[in-house]
Order: structure tokens, then sequence, then C-alpha cells
């Protein structure tokens, strides 16, 4: 009897135990139903700005991870104002906004990690320590890195230029060769290429130099700035008027350009040229150009260019990887209206970022996808002082309103990414404060 009611009750009671753990699978498969994430490698700028567009135009149920080895954002167009900077021992300060900042809420989850290798096939990014992080959708937006293989061993007095910690160690090595050790030697700066980042380098070296002549009236030694170049003028992806313009600029400010020679290698404190000549140099800027960063295992199936950029279709999906965008200095973007490369800037990778945080709004919600159209160039290049050239279209400006431009787009851009106070406080300290002073506002 009892068995028999035991028998009846026996459909409302029994469970078969081994397809718990299949129920709970679907069970967390239907609750992360709908839950993608998008994973952005890189907080520059093609990183940065589209995820704040992401956090915008995403649906909440969408995590949005933002992946970076530095909890800084670094504003390297900006470096050009170092020699106004007092408190240089904090000066990569003024040029790095802390990340918590720009993302206060917590949409945008922040992961401080270095990122190791991409696994396109399984959707896993690994990071150097281990940890993995599954995606749906990625922008790759990891920059690039200085390029150059000409240094033998390790070589002193030898900067980029390319980080706030850089232009920090450099500025710190050029005051303590003029203010302190061989008074009264003569001092021979090198900087080597003479793209955007060389000839900024270089007039900020002049008016750093100037500076201190002027305000600290010390007698220093005297200064020989050689600006070496492998082609036969400078900023050779510039118009002609803005070339000729910078070469003018330079040898106003006594910089002393070297044109077709290139530089073969760095050894001993010396640079060995094309021509055979050595030049012993006292500090040395390598600015001679840049390529996309190594990761410690190359993603499978793409084609790197000898750069070690990652060709982008006109949609800025990795090929062959669909669900990969690339933006920034990392990608190579073909210009099929102007037949050549996008060149890397700021400007484009916001750019490039916005149509890949796009892209993926429009997969998600199966649209088509938006092409990227690379608008027409726009360059501002300061040289030194109030001083900077404004390119864009029918517009060219030469002087202090190009300087001025050059000031209105830094405080656009932060107050694009920060509150208005903040963005203020940040741009002013960056033109002319101590840098000591940024990180105590901000953080
Ligand atoms: C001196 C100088 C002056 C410049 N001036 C101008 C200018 O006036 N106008 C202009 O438009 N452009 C200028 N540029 C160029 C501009 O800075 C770059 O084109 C821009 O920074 C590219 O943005 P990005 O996001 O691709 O890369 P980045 O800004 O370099 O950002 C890449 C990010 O990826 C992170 N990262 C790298 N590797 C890893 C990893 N393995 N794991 C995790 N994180 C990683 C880095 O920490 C970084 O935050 C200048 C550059 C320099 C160096």
């Amino acid at each position: 009897m009892v068995k028999g009611i035991k028998a009846e009750c026996r459909p409302f009671f029994y469970f078969p135990e081994h397809l718990i753990p299949n129920i709970i699978y679907i069970w967390y498969n239907m609750r992360m139903e709908g839950k993608k994430t998008v994973a952005i490698l890189g907080a520059g700028f093609a990183g940065v700005r589209p995820a704040l567009a992401c956090s915008d135009i995403l649906p909440e149920n969408v995590r949005i991870i933002m992946v970076d080895k530095r909890d800084v954002h670094t504003l390297a167009p900006d470096f050009h104002t170092f020699s106004r900077i007092t408190g240089h021992q904090d000066l990569p300060n003024a040029y790095a906004v802390p990340l918590k900042n720009i993302f206060p809420s917590g949409r945008v989850e922040l992961w401080q990690n270095a990122v190791s290798s991409i696994h396109p096939d399984t959707r896993l990014i690994i990071m150097a320590e281990g940890k993995q992080l599954h995606y749906d959708y990625c922008i790759y937006a990891l920059g690039s890195v200085p390029g150059f293989q000409l240094i033998n061993g390790t070589e002193k007095a030898v900067f980029t230029f390319t980080s706030g910690e850089d232009v920090r160690m450099m500025k710190d090595y050029l005051l303590t060769l003029c203010k302190g050790k061989y008074p009264k030697a003569p001092i021979r700066i090198i900087i080597g290429g003479g793209g955007f980042t060389g000839c900024e380098a270089a007039a900020g070296i002049s008016q750093l130099i100037a500076h201190i002549r002027n305000n600290d009236k010390k007698d220093i030694p005297r200064i020989q700035i050689i600006l070496i170049e492998a082609s036969h003028e400078l900023l050779g992806s510039a118009r002609p008027w803005v070339r000729n313009a910078a070469f003018l600029r330079l040898k106003k400010l006594g910089i002393e350009c070297r044109f077709n020679t290139r530089i073969q290698s760095v050894n001993g404190g010396k640079v060995h040229i094309s021509q055979g000549d050595i030049l012993a140099y006292d500090l040395l800027i390598l600015a001679t150009g840049v390529e996309g960063v190594s990761l410690r295992e190359p993603i499978s199936g793409v084609n790197f260019d000898n750069k070690r950029k990652i060709p982008a279709n006109p949609f800025l999906q990795m090929i062959p990887h669909k669900r990969i965008f690339v933006a920034g200095d990392c990608a190579h973007i073909y210009h099929e209206e102007r037949g050549g490369l996008v060149s890397g800037t700021a400007h484009a990778a916001i750019l490039q970022g916005h149509v890949a945080a796009r892209n993926i709004m429009r997969m998600i919600k199966g649209k088509h996808l938006v092409r990227y159209h690379p608008p027409a160039p726009m360059h501002i290049i300061p040289l030194g002082g109030y001083y900077a050239l404004f390119d864009h279209r029918y517009i060219q400006i030469e002087g202090i309103i190009g300087w001025a431009l050059k000031r209105m787009n830094s405080l656009q851009y932060l107050n694009s990414i920060l509150p208005f106070p903040k963005a203020l406080f940040l741009w002013r300290t960056g033109a002319y404060g101590t840098a000591k002073a940024a990180p105590q506002v901000l953080q």
C-alpha cells in the first residue's frame, strides 16, 4: 500500500539528479542571453571616447569593459608644453587623466591589465597575469610604440618623446646638462626624424633653452641642436606650405636641419649616419617612427603589415575577424579616395573609435554596418613659444592664432571626456602650471 502511494507520488517528487548540472548551465545561459560583453582594449584616443559613446548608446544589458595596462589616459598632443611647466618631477601628471575620473559611474568597467593575447576562435582575451576575458565584440585600440632597431645595447641619454615619463626624464637630463655638470663644454642635442614628433620636440627644446637663458640668466654652454631627416624635407605627410613654414621656423629657432641623412645605428654615445659620418651627442631623441603594439602571441589569421599594423576593412573590422574592430595608431586603414594609408593622429583615432562603437551597436541590433570615411586631414603643429601651424582644407594659419587654436582644440577634447571645471583645470596646468597640482584636483 505504502509502496503504491509512493509510486503514485513519484512523478511529483522525483528529479533525476544527473540533469542538475545541465539545468544550471541552461539557466545560466538564459540569464546571460542578450547580455553581451564589449571589450575595449586600450584607453588611448581610440578607446576612451568610443567607450563613453558605447556607454551612451548601448543598452544597459551590455557589459562594457575597458582594459589598459595603465590607469590613466595620456595626452601626447600636449607634450609640447613641457618647456613651460614647472615642477618637472611630476611632469607626466600634467598629461595624464585618471581613468576613474573619465568613467566615474561604473557603467564602463575598468580593468588595469596588460593584454597578452587574443583568441578570436574562442573569443577570449588573455591578460599577462593569466586572467581571461570573454568578449562578444571587441575594439582593438592598443596604439603604437617607437619602432626603431637602431640602438645597440643600453644607451644612455636616448629618449623617444612618446610618453609623459620619457618627456620628464628628457627634460630632467637637459636641465642637468645645462645647469650642472659641465657648464663650459658645448652640448650637442640630436633629434632623429623630422616628422611631427621630431619637429615639436626640437622646437620645445630650443624654447626651454631660451627660457633657461633668459630667466635663470645662467652662463649656460653653447648648445647645438641638429635635426636629422632621411628624406629631403620635414613633415613629409603635410602640405607643401606647412613643410616650408616649419623649416623656416626651426631655422629661426637656431635648429640645424640635415636632410637626406639616415641614422644607421647608435652606439656608445655616438650616432652613425648614412654618409659614414659619426656624430657624438649629449642628448638624443629618436622620433624615427612608430609601429603597432606587439602582443605576446600573434593573432591567428591576421596579416600584420611591415609596421605591425593590423589591416581593417572599410567598416573597421579586423581582417578576417569580424567581431573585432581596429582603431587608432595600430590600424592599417587604406584611404580609397586619396589612395594611401590613413595616418595615425589623435583626431583620426577618435573618429575611428566612434565608427567602431557605432558598428558594434548596429551589429547587436542586426543592422547594416556604416563605413569609415576619413575626414580631410587637419594639422596643428606647435613649434615653440606661442607659435603653431594650422592647416585644414582651405584654412592656413601660422603664428599665435595657430597656437590659440591648438590650445582651444586641447580644451575642447578635455571637455569631451571630463566635466568642464576639471577639464579647464587640467588644461591650464598642462600649459603653464605646476605639474604637481594636476592629480590633487583630479583625484
Ligand atoms: C609627441 C606627440 C605629439 C602628438 N601630437 C599630436 C597632435 O598634435 N595631433 C594629433 O592628432 N595627434 C598627435 N599625436 C599622435 C597621437 O597622440 C596618436 O595618434 C594617438 O595617441 C593614437 O591614439 P591610440 O588610441 O591609437 O593610441 P594611444 O593613445 O597610444 O593609446 C594606446 C593605449 O593602449 C595601452 N596599451 C598598449 N599596449 C597595451 C597592452 N598590451 N595591454 C593593455 N594596454 C595596452 C596604452 O597604455 C595606451 O593607453 C602625437 C603623438 C606624439 C607622440
